[in-house]
């Protein structure tokens, strides 16, 4: 249990989170008078006083007879109400995170930092003319982001630069990201929208009508503003757990409703589970031009696999990647996790080694998370993961592991409940970034989302106000409203790039 008094301030979700990275699940009372019924308890004491110029914040840490106290001061960057509370905020989550680093040995190397995008945060900073050693003071003083990570966010920050020169002019195009909600099963980790197809048959058919429409309606939008198309993604689910005409008939519409194809810069699609790939599914890519897929082991451990609900074996994720490769697309990503159930070091080297025999042009090394909507989350106690410290180790392993192999980081993210605080991180062969993933974490264009599960973000060139536009999760809610979906998603959009909805 740990105990927290509050002076001058109820900063609970900035406290929560600060504890959280620090303690799983965390047992927090905020008290106004220290509880004597828990003798073991951690006693925090956080104040926050506002002077004329600045927020000073003091914490005071008691356990077991040992007390420690921190203090620090952070000057408002404007005197209006919003500026003095963030401030505040920051000197607490500052003083805390000093405290608990101090008691418990651990470094945050994120420091208070809590945005999943901390490369955005490093874009706009120098994308309005602060230096480098401006912008990573700011990160250092500010958030107390250690200097390993910011070595990390520099080095993708300038790759990403180096692929995209334009990016922070890029508004003037989007991307489009296709929702295909079915999987041959579901993996015990996923919050994703994917649905078991064998079990939702009768939704296919008319979940694909209402994919051609919003494609073609689309499309229209788009030919009428002569938009042009940075990067197309089709993700899921697994969009290959559809039969290959299906496939096919999605890249006619496509080809037939939007503008400028032969100016897209990149098509992927997510083949990830290789129990849906077969060479008529390859065919159809190779023949429309994909240039990138993703075909994803997440462990070379079988029993892992079976552990985690993925229903194909270790052989068949080597057996469709070279089929793959022989048929000509070449362009092959692949996912690992780190912290799989019962997975440690030597499952770890196991997958990397395998991966060293395939050689794919990226690789995508997440860490596990602990969503709230995941089976895994709401059984978890059925599930052994491996300590902060072994999952910081394979962490630092795949760091190693990808430079000594060629690879180069060129995007990352975070996520909440990410066992060890870590991050996701995409790595990359020379020329083989994706596009894709890289306007979808920078945020620097709009994102136009279809089919299900999709998200929209739509950003008006010149502006960095992100409008949200989901699309229903669940393909009946989808199949049942998609034409309304539609006429909303084209009145928001013409709100956000004109101003005003058009008449069509
Ligand atoms: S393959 Fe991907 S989308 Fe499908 S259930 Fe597994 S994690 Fe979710």
């Amino acid at each position: 249990m740990i105990q927290i008094k509050m002076n001058g301030h109820a900063f609970e979700r900035e406290i929560g989170f600060i504890l959280a990275l620090f303690y799983e699940d965390p047992k927090t009372a905020y008290v106004a008078e220290w509880r004597n019924d828990d003798d073991g308890a951690l006693r925090i004491e956080l104040t926050v006083e506002h002077t004329d110029t600045s927020a000073r914040a003091c914490g005071v840490l008691y356990i077991d007879g040992r007390r420690d106290e921190y203090a620090y001061e952070r000057p408002y960057p404007a005197q209006d109400g919003k500026s003095r509370n963030k401030t505040a905020k920051q000197a607490i989550s500052y003083t805390l995170l000093t405290l608990l680093e101090r008691l418990t040995g651990i470094e945050q190397g994120w420091g208070i930092l809590t945005g999943i995008r901390p490369t955005k945060l490093l874009h706009k900073l120098l994308s309005t003319g602060a230096s480098q050693a401006d912008a990573h003071r700011l990160l250092r003083d500010d958030y107390m982001v250690r200097p390993y990570k910011l070595e990390l966010l520099q080095q993708i920050v300038d790759k990403q630069l180096e692929v995209v020169p334009d990016l922070y002019q890029i508004d003037r195009e989007l991307s489009v990201y296709i929702g295909i909600p079915f999987c041959p099963t579901k993996c015990a980790y996923c919050t994703f929208p994917a649905y078991a197809i064998k079990s939702h048959t009768a939704s296919v058919n008319p979940f694909l009508e209402g994919l051609h429409y919003e494609i073609r309606e689309l499309g229209k939008w788009l030919t009428r503003n002569d938009l042009r198309i940075t990067s197309i993604y089709f993700g899921g689910g697994t969009p290959t757990s559809i039969t290959a005409e299906d496939l096919d008939a999605l890249f006619v519409t496509l080809h037939e409703s939007f503008p400028h194809m032969d100016k897209v810069r990149e098509m992927t699609v997510e083949a990830g589970r290789p129990d849906t790939i077969t060479p008529e599914k390859l065919e159809v890519m190779k023949k429309w031009k994909v240039d990138r897929i993703s075909i994803n082991p997440q462990s070379f451990t079988q029993e892992t696999l079976v552990a985690i609900g993925r229903h194909h074996t270790v052989e068949e994720t080597i057996e469709k990647y070279r089929l793959a490769m022989q048929m000509g697309l070449t362009n092959i990503n692949m996912d690992l996790i780190i912290g799989l159930p019962n997975e440690g070091v030597a499952e770890w080297e196991h997958s990397l080694a395998e991966v060293a025999r395939l050689m794919p042009t990226s690789l995508t090394v997440h860490t596990l998370s602990f969503k709230r909507a995941s089976e895994m989350t709401r059984n978890r106690d059925r599930y052994r993961v491996a300590s902060r410290d072994e999952i910081r180790q394979m962490m630092q392993m795949a760091t190693e592991w990808t430079k000594a192999k060629g690879y180069t980081p060129y995007y990352l993210y975070r996520q909440k409940n990410i066992l060890g605080n870590l991050e996701n991180v995409g790595y990359s062969l020379a020329g083989q970034e994706s596009i894709y993933n890289i306007m979808i974490m920078e945020e620097v264009q709009t994102i136009l989302g279809l089919g299900c599960g999709a998200v929209s973000k739509l950003i008006a060139p010149e502006s960095d106000r992100l409008t949200r536009f989901p699309n229903p999760k669940d393909p009946k809610t989808y199949n049942d409203t998609y034409k309304q979906l539609v006429d909303a998603k084209i009145k928001a959009l013409d709100d956000v790039y004109f101003g005003t909805a058009m008449s069509i």
